[in-house]
Formats: C-alpha cells, sequence, structure tokens
C-alpha cells in the first residue's frame, strides 16, 4: 500500500483488511461490511443574509447498524469528500464498538467552507442541511454530533429544525447529540474526547512506567479535542511545551498557559499572535522531542515523510485517522506506543450515548455522574485492549480493530445472514 498521504478512506479499507485477515473472517461476512450500507448525497442551496446563493454538496454514510443506529459527526471543511465521509463512517463503527455502545458507525459531511462564515450565515446553511437531511435522521436510524467545523450551536439549529418541522417543543427521541446544555445536551459533552484521550495517556503511563506529572506533552490542533485535552493534562501536572493550528505553532519550553491560550483562541479565532511563547511553523510540530504527543488536527498528519523526525514515548490520537499505515508500521518499530483513535478518542461518542439515554428516558444526569461514567469506560476499555494485544503480542491498533471487528461480526451471526 502507498504509504504517503494515504486518504482516511484508504486507511480505514486497510485496517478492516487487514483484520478481516488475521482473524480469517468469513468472505461473505466481510463483503456485507467492507462498504456502508447506505451513502446519500444532497444539494444544498441556502440563501446567504447578502441574498447570495451559497450551491454546496453535502454527504451521508450509515456505514452500519449491526449493532445499533449510526452515530456519528457532520464534517464541515470546504474540502470534505463523500469518500473521507465513508472513511470517517467505517472508523466510527469499529469505535462504537470497541466502547460498547449500542450503536453502529454514520458520519456526514458538509462541503463548505463555515470558518468564512457569519453566525447567521452558517445557521442558514446548517438549517438547510438539516432540512434536506431529516428523512436520513432519527433516533432508530441515525443520530448526528458535532466534528470538525461544526459545534454545539449548531446541533441546537438542527434540533430546532426538526421539531419546528413536527410542531413539536421537543423531538421523539434523539435526533441529535452535542447539543446546548439547555435543549438536552448533556454537562460534560465538550470537554468529552478531549478528557477521554487524557484518561488513556495516564493509563499508558501506568503500563510504561512514565510520571504524568513530569511528562511534557505537544499537541497538533487547538480545537475541541486538542484544547480540551490540554486543559485535562495540565490538571493531571502535566506541561504542554508546544501546540499548532492550522494558523502555524506555539514553542514554550517552561509549559504553555493553556487556560490563557484558550481565552485567547476564542477571542481571536486561532493562535496567531499569542505572545506568551515562540512563533514557530505549524510543520515544525512533530519535531519537538517530548513524553506524549497528541495530533489531534484532521487525518493523514503522520506519514512515511515525516515520522523520522517524532521523538516521543506515546502517541495519543485524538485525531481520527491521523497516521498513515506506512507510518504506523515505522512508530511499532521503533517501540513508541500508539493509542489509537477508535480507542484514545472514542470518549465524545460515549458521553453522545449517555446524552441519547437521557433524551430517551427524560432522565437528566449530573456533570460528576458523566463523568465518573467517562473514566471508567475509557480506563476499563483501555485495559481490555491492553490486555488482548499483550496476550496475543500485538499493537494496541491491532487489538483495538480485532475487538471491534469480532463484536461487529458477533452482532451480524446473532442476526442471521438472511435478510
Ligand atoms: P476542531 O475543528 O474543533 O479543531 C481542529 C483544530 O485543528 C483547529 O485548531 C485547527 O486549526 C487545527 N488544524 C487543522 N489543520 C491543521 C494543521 N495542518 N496543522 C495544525 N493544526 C491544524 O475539530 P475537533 O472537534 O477538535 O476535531 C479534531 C479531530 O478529532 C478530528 O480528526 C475529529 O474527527 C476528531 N474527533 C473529534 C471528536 C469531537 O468530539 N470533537 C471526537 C472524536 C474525534
Amino acid at each position: 500500500m502507498d504509504t504517503v498521504n494515504n486518504s482516511i478512506l484508504q486507511i480505514a479499507r486497510y485496517n478492516l483488511q487487514q483484520t478481516a485477515d488475521r482473524i480469517a473472517l468469513d468472505e461473505a461476512v466481510l463483503n456485507r461490511i467492507a462498504d456502508p450500507k447506505e451513502t446519500i448525497e444532497l444539494r444544498l442551496s441556502p440563501v446567504l443574509k447578502d441574498g447570495r446563493v451559497a450551491n454546496m454538496s453535502a454527504f451521508i454514510s450509515r456505514h452500519s447498524d449491526i449493532l445499533g443506529p449510526a452515530k456519528g459527526g457532520i464534517r464541515m471543511t470546504s474540502s470534505v469528500t463523500m469518500d473521507e465521509v465513508i472513511g470517517l463512517s467505517m472508523e466510527m463503527t469499529w469505535k462504537t464498538s470497541l466502547i460498547g455502545v449500542p450503536f453502529g458507525g454514520g458520519k456526514s459531511g458538509i462541503r463548505y467552507d463555515g470558518t468564512s462564515l457569519s453566525s447567521e450565515d452558517k445557521e442558514r446553511v446548517i438549517r438547510s442541511f438539516a432540512r434536506s437531511a431529516k428523512r436520513h435522521f432519527g433516533p432508530e436510524l441515525y443520530i448526528p454530533a458535532p466534528d470538525m467545523g461544526t459545534n454545539e450551536r449548531d446541533m441546537g439549529h438542527i434540533r430546532d429544525c426538526i421539531s419546528y418541522s413536527e410542531g413539536t417543543s421537543i423531538t421523539k427521541g434523539c435526533f441529535v447529540t452535542g447539543k446546548p446544555i439547555i435543549i438536552g445536551g448533556i454537562p460534560g459533552r465538550r470537554a468529552a474526547t478531549g478528557k477521554g484521550v487524557v484518561y488513556t495517556i495516564i493509563a499508558a503511563c501506568g503500563k510504561l512506567g512514565i510520571e504524568p506529572q513530569k511528562m511534557s506533552v505537544v499537541i497538533q490542533g487547538f480545537g475541541n479535542v486538542g484544547s480540551e485535552a490540554a486543559r485535562e493534562l495540565v490538571t493531571q501536572g502535566a506541561k504542554i511545551i508546544a501546540v499548532s493550528d492550522v494558523s502555524g505553532g506555539l514553542l514554550n519550553e517552561q509549559g504553555i498557559d493553556i487556560e490563557e491560550l484558550v481565552k485567547y483562541t476564542s477571542q481571536y479565532g486561532s493562535i496567531e499572535g499569542f505572545d506568551r511563547g515562540d512563533p514557530m511553523p505549524k510543520e515544525s510540530i512533530f519535531n519537538i522531542p517530548c513524553e506524549c504527543l497528541i495530533p489531534a488536527a484532521s487525518g493523514s498528519q503522520i506519514t512515511t515523510e515525516n515520522v523520522g523526525q517524532i521523538n516521543a514515548a506515546i502517541i495519543a490520537e485524538g485525531a481520527n485517522a491521523p497516521t498513515t499505515p506506512g507510518a504506523d508500521d515505522i512508530l511499532n518499530n521503533r517501540g513508541i506506543f500508539v493509542i489509537p483513535d477508535i480507542l484514545c478518542n472514542a470518549g465524545g461518542v460515549f458521553v453522545s450515548y449517555l446524552e441519547y439515554v437521557q433524551e430517551t428516558q427524560h432522565e437528566q444526569m449530573m456533570v460528576e455522574q458523566v463523568e465518573n461514567r467517562l473514566y471508567k469506560r475509557m480506563t476499563g476499555t483501555f485495559e481490555t485492549v491492553y490486555t488482548y494485544s499483550q496476550s496475543k503480542g500485538m499493537t494496541m491498533r491491532n487489538a483495538s480493530m480485532e475487538i471491534a471487528l469480532n463484536r461487529v461480526v458477533d452482532g451480524i451471526t446473532a442476526r442471521g445472514l438472511l435478510p
């Protein structure tokens, strides 16, 4: 397989094929899950505030509903494609299976640069997507959530759009997670992915004999996942020595003041211009020696071209598919402990499941309950994967994929192959 710049779909297909080969998966079963169960392409034409019509494509992939309704976020970027959405929906199938929630895998994409939109125009685009996609959403079908380029405000508009079209105050069950708390969101959802990333890092430190309080950390991407992971790491006593975002990089060997940087980025939109550290090119982020590196930006960032620069004991994949298979092999040969994406960043979908339960059962959960359950599920799943990987002498990625795929296969067997 080409090892540089592999797409997310190529990586997802490669991971599935490799795992299927290792567990000698029956071909008829493999064929059932090699491709998505359903894909939908939509054309949106929202009218913006100044009267212009913004034409764009949107994509939905329901990869699998073997273990439950499809679950997965809405990615809004200028470059998202159907292939990317399919690859991400496959990864969601393994992630929901591994973390043990009764969901399948799904994903959506809106191909538009939302960063250039005013908040009113973004709302127009999101409502246009919600109107067009509504018949593909539902608590028994597909439940979207935020992903790159979308946030809880957008999920609030989707929720409103659906209940508005029904003429009801609430929806019948949970149609979308990651909503504002005041309209059914769950406390702790925003920080869940980042905190979950850190819980797996702390668990890895325990296995590797690294003291979290003495750990220096480098983070690529300072959005939801990167910034929340940074905050939690600081709480645990670790030092964040470098971060980057799309605008550039920032280095401070003494430790970056994360709370100040969070305030700065929420005011100015990026880390550019933050003066308590030295600016550096964003490409240099993988050159900084550290105990732990967290890629928390986008896919295919660690490639065979730049993997040689990495000097870290742990790589915690906050982003989805940040490492190409060729780079992954090199990291493994070098003995770097990689916490794979489907384990590392599964905290978000786990808390989304709690939001789904809360809304379905008209229950209210306190943040302490949410954080407690998140901690137990992330550390428990880490332990399951670690034990499996040790017993089979394989990497954490291969162990995660085998556990996840075997559960999906068990679901297919339990349902039966007949329609
Ligand atoms: P986000 O849009 O909030 O943040 C993305 C960050 O990455 C931004 O700071 C952006 O500037 C930065 N970035 C983009 N390209 C970059 C580059 N080339 N170099 C450095 N920085 C770059 O997105 P997010 O929600 O934090 O998601 C980040 C990753 O985590 C994605 O891969 C997403 O699929 C994955 N993920 C997110 C969640 C979640 O709950 N938000 C859950 C699971 C996985």
